[in-house]
């Protein structure tokens, strides 16, 4: 099982805003869990400072809550990004939607392995909503997820 109730003792960073060079990276090196869930933009050197974050925890356990709808298209194609999320756990990702007619945005937080989240109608006007990620998107992603095979959370089992 990929997905469950997150590692409560990993101490979490959290990441906020745009992710981009100044982003300060500091890890834990007993694992840790990074929150994106407020993140709002990253430059594509926030991406390599992402990639050598993640690499960085070289085998501790690392967990991913919030990920950021413009990583994931990213992941499945760019092969440094998808080595450097291989063995983390997603718990969530945060998809963006907005409204072409009134300019209504909302994020909603859902899992990596669907079912494809539907964005619904502007709670505003009625409109469609637009998703930051298309169904196509979601599901790329999803199966790249689970083509690759999680190690289950050490159970407290430290050495
Ligand atoms: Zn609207």
């Amino acid at each position: 099982m990929m997905l469950g109730p997150m590692v409560q003792s990993l101490p979490t960073i959290r990441l906020a805003g745009r992710i981009d060079e100044n982003t300060p990276l500091v890890v834990p090196r007993d694992g840790f869990c990074l929150d994106m869930t407020e993140v709002r933009g990253i430059s594509s050197r926030g991406i390599g400072r992402l990639v050598k974050l993640l690499t960085s925890a070289s085998g501790a356990p690392v967990e991913i809550r919030g990920l950021p709808d413009p990583l994931v298209p990213l992941i499945p194609r760019v092969t440094q990004l998808g080595e450097a999320f291989r063995g983390a756990r997603v718990h969530s990702m945060m998809l963006h939607a907005d409204c072409p007619t009134c300019g209504h945005s909302l994020a909603r937080e859902c899992s990596p392995l669907g079912p494809t989240p539907a964005c619904g109608s502007c709670e505003e006007c009625g409109s469609p909503m637009r998703c930051g990620v298309s169904p196509e998107i979601f599901e790329a992603f999803a199966r790249w997820y689970r083509q690759d095979p999680i190690p289950p959370p050490p159970g407290g089992a430290k050495g």
